[in-house]
């Protein structure tokens, strides 16, 4: 029997493509689930009805009440909760707790947005600064705005996110009074699909504002207008593409970048024996985590990991004996801690990767011989957790240049600090990098020389041990996103996300013009 084809939603309709559909499958049996298909669909008239529809009735209401609609659509996404799980381990492969990872991280992005709406009031428009004296006299004076732009922001998501990559970007968008497209990644787009459905159907956006296109992108970038968003998430080889896409180029549309990265953790010299276990402690404990959660499908996840020299024995022992304990296999299985990985071209891809940086390394734990869980090698798109090293980290360009995109990270040691900063910028620019050590001022340090190749610089020291969100967690109040080859992008920081959706305008005026422009709150 052939599986159902998803339906479009486009122009206020469900539409489903005029293709046979490409299969979505689970990659743990090998069975086909679903199937999405994009063919013959009217994306121009899907592009204006948003951006008409959508965007005018969007821009209509205030920032509390565009809050209040994202904490309906929470209420929503809440009740199908259990839904979202079970298409999250069929079609992606994931354990419950990596499931909660996208789906509850998603659910959690959304509410602090809403939240965000009630603090920025009754307002349609947001001030930038504070009004600037242009002369000597005060009276004509320039105040910088913000205001939504009129246009639709278009995301192209990557496979790995299904539910959070939806809502961490359309959360901020919709807040900012701009109607979204979402085209997903064709492999996971079942959940993404799944959840605008259960949105659209309650009526609580109005028509144009949340659109979704699964299946192929031919023809989304060629809607693209000059007041249009561009948000991709992916590989930078799909980002070069869209960076160059004739409508982005001609038409100055604005286009933000999460790319791949090479992600960085490094212990610091310690000033004790107990001191160096400690901080040691912590660093394998969070390696061991990023390396297996969601099997190393995150953007975030560790793949490199700097130690001073005289503790790279003792760090490959610590982090090992913590992989050790992952069990892999099927994740309807309660003893199962690691899942699949999310298709058989992700396996392909990790395994080529892999053997790429085995050509280059030491392997200092190797999961792959351990039996599955509950699961056929054969059928599943398995990875297991593999710990490679290198003693000449300067000399090994491939392990600071490769991201394989699975449970696999690199071990290397370093002499003294001016070369742990200098390995870690052979990553050209990264999403986050990870600093383990308990001198407040040796941190610091660290912190800031990462500061200017890194979107965010996660602090693990003993005090904020039981504390700290994890290295790879993106949480809404902090920058997402990282200069150079992680694509240069930013998203999220807070009240910063709204300013991809805004458009930033200086109104030079008397200061009884401007002062009608200071929004009541
Ligand atoms: P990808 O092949 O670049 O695909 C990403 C998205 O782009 C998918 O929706 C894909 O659609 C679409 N796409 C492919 N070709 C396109 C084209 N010519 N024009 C427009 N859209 C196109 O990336 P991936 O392999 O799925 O994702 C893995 C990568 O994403 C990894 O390198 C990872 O580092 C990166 N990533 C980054 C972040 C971050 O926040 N920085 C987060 C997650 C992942 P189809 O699926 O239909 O091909």
């Amino acid at each position: 029997m052939t599986a159902s084809l998803l339906p479009n939603y486009i122009a206020g309709q469900w539409v489903t493509g005029q293709g046979a559909g490409t299969p979505l499958f689970d990659p743990v049996l090998g069975t086909e689930l679903v199937r999405v298909d994009a063919t013959g669909l009217d994306l121009p008239e899907a592009f204006r009805f948003a951006r008409e529809q959508g965007g005018s009735a969007l821009r209509a209401l205030t920032y509390r009440e565009r809050g209040a609609l994202l904490t309906a659509v929470g209420k929503v996404l809440q009740a199908n909760r259990d839904a979202y799980y079970e298409i999250s381990t069929a079609n992606c492969g994931t354990v419950k707790n990596d499931t909660a990872v996208d789906v509850d991280g998603g659910l959690f992005t959304l509410g602090h947005f809403a939240r965000m709406g009630e603090t920025l009031g009754d307002q349609r428009h947001l001030l930038d600064g504070e009004a600037a004296r242009l002369g000597k006299d005060p009276l004509f004076q320039s105040q910088h705005v913000l205001v939504p732009t009129r246009g639709v922001a278009l995301f192209i998501n990557a496979f790995n996110f299904p539910s959070w990559g939806l809502w961490e970007k359309a959360a901020p968008a919709l807040l900012s009074g701009v109607p979204v497209i979402v085209k997903p990644a064709t492999a996971t787009a079942w959940l993404t699909q799944r959840m605008v459905q259960d949105v659209v159907n309650t009526g609580i956006l109005p028509p144009g504002a949340l659109s979704i296109v699964c299946g192929s992108s031919a023809g989304l970038l060629d809607q693209l207008q000059p007041f249009d968003v561009v948000s991709f998430t992916g590989s930078a080889d799909t980002a070069a593409v869209i960076r160059s896409h004739p409508a982005v180029v001609q038409r100055s549309v604005r286009v933000n970048i999460e790319a791949d990265s090479v992600n960085s953790a490094l212990l610091l010299p310690a000033s004790s024996a107990e001191d160096a276990a400690a901080t040691l402690e912590l660093l394998a404990k969070e390696v061991a985590r990023e390396m297996t959660v969601k099997s190393g499908q995150k953007c975030t996840a560790i793949r490199r990991v700097l130690v001073p020299e005289a503790l790279y024995d003792a760090a490959a022992s610590a982090i090992s004996a913590r992989l050790a304990k992952t069990t892999v296999g099927n994740p309807r299985n309660e003893g199962v801690r690691m899942g699949s990985l999310v298709s058989r071209a992700q396996k392909n891809a990790v395994d080529q990767g892999l053997a790429q940086l085995m050509a280059h390394t030491e392997v200092l734990h190797d999961g792959r011989s351990a039996a599955l869980v509950d699961a056929d090698s054969a059928v599943g798109c398995f990875a297991a957790p593999v710990l490679l090293g290198t003693r000449e980290p300067d000399a090994n360009a491939v392990v600071h240049d490769v991201e394989v995109f699975g449970p696999v990270a690199t071990l290397m040691p370093y002499r003294d600090m001016p070369q742990a900063l200098q390995l870690i910028r052979q990553g050209q620019g990264s999403l986050v990098a990870s600093l383990y050590g308990s001198d407040a001022a040796a941190l610091a340090s660290a912190a800031l020389e990462l500061a200017d190749s890194h979107g965010r610089v996660h602090v693990i020291s003993p005090d904020v041990a039981a504390l700290h969100t994890g290295h790879g967690n993106v949480m809404p109040q902090s920058l997402h996103g990282g200069p150079g080859r992680a694509g240069g992008g930013e998203e999220l920081g807070g009240a910063r996300a709204l300013g991809f959706y805004h458009r930033r305008s200086a109104l030079q005026a008397s200061t009884a013009v401007l002062t009608q422009t200071t929004p009541v709150t």
